[in-house]
């Protein structure tokens, strides 16, 4: 889902949204910082263990200690009991999009929910907001100065040029320009091939990334074997991949009335569409998944953003919405003919169990992916089809794990591997001595049940007959600097509450 993904994506020039306010939370860094008897999930798929103290001085981990070898404090240590607790990496999210004046979301308010969910690094697909917003964003949040987390510019194939472009050679030229102006990779939907496979040779010489979303209108000619013959980095959603594993047609079935512009039709024709390619153990199934793995490409499927089209009711009453959801982004949400990703005209049980039939597949050709050893990353897309900034990102790990993976290597997916789908996992992706302190802390083990990590936690009874809210993240540490997640989150309502009261409105509105 992208906001100018329905038009010629270089010619659309948006608004920027609010930059984030100068920072006012958290505290730190610390000359050294002693988390004390956590439980460790290292993101490498090692099984967790503690307790341990784990210490951090500065913005690095610094070490992993057992607290039976625990010397005398010094005083300038900053030292927090946290027995009972689980020490995570800050969880990685590859398919950020920091909102546009389409959903009219300021800037904070998205950050503020992704870091209340434990997501200390976001990659921008797109940069919606322009590259040199982007890029002044992600710069402000590398040095601390916004309560953000970590920002991957990718921007958009062809963004600020007035034209299509036409020459290889005007290809390479605007790799050369974005990335002199900061982009570490590009998006792309598909193009005109010669163009767009001399800026992938381009991207590639200059080891930046490369993430595509094989849009319908050029997946005919440009699908995602095409694209990692080209040197394709992460596969975002799915478009492309059916096509690649036709093996009795070389188009989609497309009625005869079918328009693209029509997003309810394309939606519904895109659940049709897993049920045309190549069933599981077939030749042409296992030849796909071995070339994508020699080629290394990774697949970044986005499960959670198409979830309402398998169940529109329970997207829409998510329990989050009334308190979280901003009445404005609300507004983008609804059925509209107009708003991007609101297809849901007149959706029935036809096209909800077409889509449920479409994950079935879908899931398990991604999970025979990762068991071959291929690389499957974290990505959510918020901010489309009723889902929310870090929200969805959770809701994503639930789906990796419906799809076969273990939670361990569910966590691994949203920590060390899309920190090497960045080329970052020297520095974040994993709890290892010498590694950014990049973590998030929740009083609860999320291996049990990975809906825990919402930042609305997770309803218990109790004995006593009282129902309690456990889990939540307690706190992301980005950097070394210790947010209390579940003050940003307050704060998040807060905006909520004062957004709902300039509409002179108490409930978003049901329909
Ligand atoms: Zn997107």
């Amino acid at each position: 889902m992208c906001a100018a993904w329905l038009l010629f994506a270089g010619t659309v020039s948006q608004a920027a949204i609010e930059a984030a306010p100068p920072r006012g939370e958290g505290a730190g860094p610390f000359q050294r910082l002693i988390l004390q008897n956590v439980v460790v999930i290292n993101g490498t798929g090692a099984p967790a263990f503690g307790p341990v103290d784990l210490v951090v001085e500065g913005d690095r981990i610094a070490a992993l200690r057992s607290p039976d070898a625990r010397q005398t404090v010094s005083t300038d240590s900053e030292v927090r009991d946290l027995s009972g607790h689980y020490v995570l990496p800050g969880l990685i999210d590859l398919h950020g999009h920091i909102g546009g004046d389409e959903q009219g979301v300021p800037a904070e308010y998205v950050y503020k929910l992704w870091l209340a969910h434990g997501i200390t690094a976001v990659r921008d697909p797109g940069c919606g907001n322009g590259i040199d917003w982007c890029v002044s964003e992600q710069k402000r949040s590398a040095a601390n100065q916004i309560t953000a987390p970590r920002i991957y510019p990718y921007v958009f194939f062809g963004q600020g040029r007035e034209q299509p472009m036409t020459t290889p050679k005007q290809a390479r030229e605007w790799v050369a320009e974005m990335q002199q102006r900061g982009a570490v990779g590009m998006k792309c939907f598909g193009y005109r091939p010669d163009v767009l496979q001399a800026a992938f040779d381009e991207l590639g010489k200059r080891g930046m990334g490369i993430a595509c979303h094989h849009a319908q209108l050029d997946v005919a000619r440009v699908n995602a074997l095409t694209t990692a013959r080209w040197g394709l980095t992460t596969l975002e959603h799915w478009y492309g991949l059916p096509e690649a594993l036709f093996d009795d047609r070389q188009v989609q079935a497309y009625p005869a009335d079918y328009n693209y512009y029509d997003e309810q039709q394309r939606f519904t024709e895109a659940g049709r569409l897993w049920a045309q390619a190549a069933e599981r153990g077939t030749e042409r199934y296992e030849a796909v998944i071995k070339e994508l793995l020699e080629r290394g490409v990774t697949l970044d499927p986005t499960f959670n953003i198409y979830a309402a089209s398998r169940d529109v009711m329970r997207e829409r009453q998510a329990e989050w919405h009334q308190r979280y959801t901003l009445p404005q982004l609300w507004a983008f949400f609804k059925p509209s003919k107009i708003s991007h990703g609101s297809y849901f005209f007149d959706w029935g049980l036809e096209q909800e169990l077409a889509w449920r039939d479409n994950y079935r597949r879908w899931m398990a050709f991604v999970d025979d992916y990762k068991n071959r050893g291929g690389r499957v990353t974290v990505g959510s897309d918020s901010g489309y089809i009723y889902k929310v900034y870090g929200f969805g990102t959770i809701h994503e790990l639930e789906m990796l794990r419906e799809a076969g993976f273990h939670p361990l290597e569910v966590i691994r997916a949203a920590t060390l591997h899309g920190a090497e789908a960045l080329g970052a996992q020297t520095e974040i992706g994993s709890i290892e001595i010498g590694k950014k302190a990049d973590l998030l802390v929740i009083g609860e083990n999320p291996l049990a049940n990975l809906k825990l990590l919402y930042a609305t936690g997770h309803p218990r009874l109790r004995e006593d007959g009282e129902i309690e809210r456990v889990g939540g993240v307690r706190y992301t540490i980005k950097d070394g600097i210790v947010y209390d997640a579940k003050a940003l989150l307050a704060d998040v309502e807060a905006m909520v509450t004062a957004a709902k009261r300039e509409r002179g409105i108490e409930q978003l509105p049901q329909y």
